[in-house]
């Protein structure tokens, strides 16, 4: 069996490791760097630039580059938080033929999972460089929070990339194993992950290298992109105040502001005031007008806090389902840019209960070399580790009055399998129509819509009489899949899922082609 690739592809960052003896590495890019920008741009003579390329031309390229593509992936174009993303965005967002949210970059549009596969290939070819040797597989970290279409997503780009995906797992239980498995754990910890994008948090129990998760939690559009907004809005406000010019319709300004943003939020991660200048960022009625601005930490927290607020309701509600109190806990594993920021820090503490966080990970790696071990897990260089996840979501259908029947309740351990009969009202009825949703709240219209299956041929019957069972499954990666089984004849049909989220296989091929 040749190496199977340990990916984390973040938001923002992404990182690789493999599995060396029964040591995960982490393998560093071409550039010498040990995690590479998810960012792809294109530029107008047909050039195309990943990672750190993509990232130093973003000012001067604003609407040609991408970053943040994972916050797209799996996601409908019209959910109200893409919409609200897209005025944020230098770069536009469109819906493809199905509804997906696709980007457009002049007259070209391109899938999530394009973009996405474009910085795989990338992290493939520098693994294949470090190890001298071809790869084929890999391990893929998700959030903990992605539902079945972002994880499906997921695979299409790494298998457009060239890699087939032995498994998708959750980014903290990766992290925990990581941890677990060098620091030998045991008892409960909990993984606080704050990436770009995402915020999961799982707790879970180790044991004698058994690592089950109890509980996970976490919000899908919460992440270090929120807090780059709060400043930009910020540093844009102020500026507009003084000179009376609203960049916000300048594309390269509005790249600039941003990237300044993110950086005073580095910076403000160990210092407790930092300047901005930005010569020429506008024109004004008299010449030239210029950014400068000094920013201190204290008003940065100020900035922040309705986001810092958002993070204890997950915190708790997994504590809760675990059935576990801070106390209870042995450590707390911080993972993702984010928690380097004191004031994350500070609340985790608060949380959590002071001494309980762990220094013992790099957030930044931990993902990847969680990825690498669970790599060496499969190709037998490591055993007597036991992994055991959850699912993180109800999976249920739509019912009337746009509730939720659960089928699968969130926080079940996974793989798993659950079914329910279902039957007509009407007489001779002859199909019946299931919504498949997934997500946290009761109503439908709020969760992720799967797809829709018919249940066809349903002999004539009076109404209630025919009991079709419906079988929903969870395989150990959190992937969904359906079948239905008529109880009269027996028979087991496989149910087509109409309206499904993702690439069509003409959409694969044609983006195959492009990569
Ligand atoms: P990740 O998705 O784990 O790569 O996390 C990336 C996020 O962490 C981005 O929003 C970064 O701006 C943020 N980040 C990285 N380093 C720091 C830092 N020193 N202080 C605050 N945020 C940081």
């Amino acid at each position: 069996m040749g190496k199977i690739l340990g990916i984390d592809l973040g938001t923002t960052n992404s990182c690789i490791a493999v599995i060396e003896g029964e040591e995960p590495t982490v393998i560093v890019n071409a550039e010498g760097i040990r995690t590479t920008p998810s960012m792809v741009a294109f530029t107008t003579k047909g050039e195309r630039h990943v990672g750190i390329h993509a990232k130093r031309q973003a000012a001067v390229n604003p609407e040609r580059t991408i970053f943040g593509i994972k916050r797209l992936i799996g996601r409908r174009a019209s959910d109200d938080d893409i919409k609200e993303l897209e005025e944020s965005l230098p770069y536009r967002i469109v819906p493809s033929t199905n509804g997906d949210a696709w980007v457009k970059i002049d007259s070209e549009t391109y899938s999530p999972q394009e973009i996405s596969a474009i910085i795989v290939r990338k992290l493939r070819e520098c693994a294949e460089s470090y190890c001298s040797e071809e790869i084929k597989q890999c391990v893929v970290a998700v959030p903990a929070y992605f539902n079945d279409a972002q994880r499906q997503a997921t695979r299409d780009a790494c298998k457009l990339a060239g890699l087939d995906v032995l498994r998708i797992m959750n980014e903290p239980t990766l992290a925990a194993l990581a941890f677990g498995v060098k620091k030998k754990t045991t008892g409960y910890i909990a993984v606080f992950d704050l990436g770009g994008g995402t915020f999961d948090v799982s707790i879970l129990q180790c044991s004698e290298g058994t690592f089950k998760v109890l509980a996970t939690s976490g919000n899908n559009h919460l992440g270090g992109n929120d807090f780059d907004t709060a400043i930009y809005t910020f540093l844009a406000d102020k500026f507009k105040e003084e000179n009376g010019v609203d960049i916000s319709g300048d594309k390269m300004a509005v790249q600039r502001v941003r990237e300044a943003a993110e950086q005073i939020k580095c910076e403000l991660s160990s210092l407790s005031e930092t300047q901005v200048n930005l010569p020429f960022l506008a024109i004004g009625p008299a010449g030239p007008l210029h950014l400068s601005a000094t920013v201190t930490r204290e008003e940065l927290e100020t900035l922040v806090e309705p986001l810092i607020e958002k993070l204890d309701k997950p915190c708790h509600d997994a504590l809760e389902e675990a059935g576990l109190t801070p106390d209870d806990l042995e450590d707390v594993l911080l993972v993702g840019g984010m928690t380097r920021m004191p004031a994350v820090r500070a609340r985790v503490e608060q949380i959590f209960g002071t001494n309980k966080v762990s220094h013992g990970v790099n957030p930044d790696e931990a993902v990847a070399l969680g990825a690498a071990i669970q790599s060496g897990i499969l190709g037998g260089d490591i055993q007597e580790v036991i992994l055991l996840d959850v699912t993180p979501l109800n999976l249920g259908i739509e019912i009337s009055g746009d509730r939720v029947s659960t089928i699968i309740e969130r926080n079940t351990s996974i793989p798993t399998r659950a079914s329910k009969v279902f039957t007509t009202t009407e007489t001779n009825q002859s199909f019946v129509r299931i919504t498949i949703v997934q997500g946290d709240s009761p109503k439908a219209s709020e969760c992720a819509k799967l797809g829709t299956f018919v249940l066809t041929d349903i002999p004539p019957m009076p109404a209630g009489k025919p009991r079709i069972e419906v079988q929903f499954s969870i395989n150990a990666d959190g992937v969904v899949s359906v079948q239905g089984i008529e109880k009269q004849t027996g028979a087991v049909k496989e149910l087509v899922i109409q309206d499904s989220v993702g690439l069509s296989s003409q959409d694969l091929a044609n983006a195959q082609e492009r990569i």
